[in-house]
């Protein structure tokens, strides 16, 4: 029998040691440092603090170790990765403290995978050394959810690569050193195998920078997801990664475990909301009564505890059918959690901001940035929808239509089925009596 949900001690003393150095390390920078990023590395100031963890995380072996051992990191198991990440979930600085952080995790992971040496001594080799932020592009203004609509297109014309077209919603562009974009190399054969991965500078020449977008409620202009025009843009022939056409093949790649490490940061999150409404509804007194004595927040405490627990079982079990098997295997698990992050967030942190009343609307407390956090899961790395879709499809492989006008559990028939079956057990207990 090999049902267990414990953690083997050696692991579980590396997880007490990120939790202590989140506690006095990682977590003053949140506050500390606050309105400020962990990609600007033109922050020097930030960049040292980081930096002062950083070395303690290397020392300790848990540098970027979502990387294989050859690719220069630990080669944890998903698993592991996902417990790791629900700690560093309760803070922004913590990815970066651990070369985790997205877009540059999935960035370096195909650079591993798909990068030559050059690609790698150049893009890889600093980025692992957390000297340089980047960027993921693969979304355009007219189309996201369906890469049907990608129009951003590369041809060669000789030793240069020519890049036309718009990108929106690039994550970190302004921080960023290069960019990996996904471009169509062949319109005349469907998107999956016409495009194509390119490593582009952030100051190649063509690329414009539209105006950067914001979310919720940040000053216009001053967000870090780009808008971008390629006009002509010129990028040297060797700036490809992998072969020409495998464009979808290493998106899929780089989405796989990012979005269950995505998911189990959101479980950290989900449980820092849970555990401010716990010590709040036991710190409130109203009419006559603790709220906690109150059996409204009761509910809310019950049905969130439930939603937590649930979630992080199915983000460990996606992670676990991943390191049964792999990503493609896995889909299902991970298109799965992938529609349950926007969900449960939203569930639990509406809860914790509801019982802490004014407060918990105010930017006094961490919920109401929580709670921005929420939708967006539901639309970058692809639409909940589009997620359904695929849940849906890959369950109906396993099922066949019913043979017969009726349903096989049609009970009619199952009637019939059963006498027929209990008619002729009870003939051959006679026979053997
Ligand atoms: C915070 C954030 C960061 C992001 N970072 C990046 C990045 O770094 N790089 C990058 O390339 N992209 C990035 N994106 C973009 C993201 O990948 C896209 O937003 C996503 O793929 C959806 O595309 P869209 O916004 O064009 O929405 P659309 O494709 O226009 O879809 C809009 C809505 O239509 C509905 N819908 C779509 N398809 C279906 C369907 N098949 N069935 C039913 N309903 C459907 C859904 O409700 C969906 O939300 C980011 C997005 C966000 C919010």
């Amino acid at each position: 029998m090999a049902w267990d949900f414990s953690t083997d001690p050696e692991f579980q003393d590396h997880l007490d040691w990120l939790t202590e150095l989140m506690h006095t390390d990682i977590e003053p920078l949140d506050h500390y440092f606050r309105g400020r990023s962990p990609f600007d590395k033109t922050d020097e100031e930030v960049q040292s603090q980081l930096r002062r963890i950083q070395e303690k995380v290397k020392d300790r072996g848990l540098w970027a170790c979502h990387l294989k051992p050859e690719m220069g990191g630990m080669g944890f198991g998903q698993v592991q990765l996902a417990l790791m990440n629900e700690i560093l979930g309760r803070s922004s600085f913590g990815p970066s403290a651990f070369g985790s952080q997205a877009p540059d995790s999935g960035n370096a992971e195909i650079l591993a995978h798909y990068g030559n040496d050059e690609q790698k001594e150049k893009y890889l080799k600093p980025l692992l050394a957390g000297e340089i932020s980047t960027c993921y592009s693969m979304t355009e203004p007219q189309g996201g959810s369906d890469p049907n609509h990608f129009t951003c297109t590369a041809h060669r014309d000789g030793d240069e690569w020519v890049i036309n077209g718009e990108k929106w919603f690039a994550s970190n562009y302004p921080r960023a050193e290069f960019l990996i974009v996904m471009l169509i190399t062949n319109p005349d054969v469907s998107v999956y195998r016409g495009s194509s991965m390119m490593l582009v500078p952030h100051d190649a020449p063509g690329l414009e920078l539209v105006r950067n977008v914001g979310v919720g409620g940040e000053r216009r202009g001053h967000g870090s997801h780009s808008y971008l025009r390629f006009n002509e843009c010129r990028v040297p022939a060797e700036n490809l990664m992998g072969e020409e056409g495998a464009g979808f093949k290493i998106a899929q790649t780089r989405l796989g475990g990012g979005r269950v490490h995505h998911a189990m940061r959101s479980v950290g999150t989900a449980k820092k909301a849970f555990d401010m409404m716990c010590e709040r509804a036991l710190s409130r007194e109203t009419k006559g009564s603790l709220l906690a004595e109150k059996q409204a927040v009761q509910h809310m405490i019950a049905d969130s505890w439930i939603q937590v627990e649930q979630f992080r079982l199915q983000v460990l079990h996606a992670a676990w059918q991943i390191d049964q098997s792999d990503t493609s295997k896995a889909r299902l698990y991970i298109a799965g959690v992938k529609v349950a992050t926007p969900r449960v967030l939203m569930d639990v942190v509406f809860r914790s901001m509801q019982i802490h009343g004014s407060l918990g609307m105010s930017n006094e407390t961490p919920l109401a940035n929580m709670w921005m956090m929420a939708p967006t899961f539901g639309v970058a790395d692809g639409p909940t929808e589009v997620h359904k879709d695929t849940i849906a499809k890959q369950v109906l492989k396993d099922y066949r239509p019913s043979e017969g006008l009726f349903p096989t559990e049609h009970l009619p028939a199952k009637i019939e089925w059963a006498q027929q079956v209990m008619a002729e057990r009870i003939e051959q207990e006679l026979l053997n009596a």
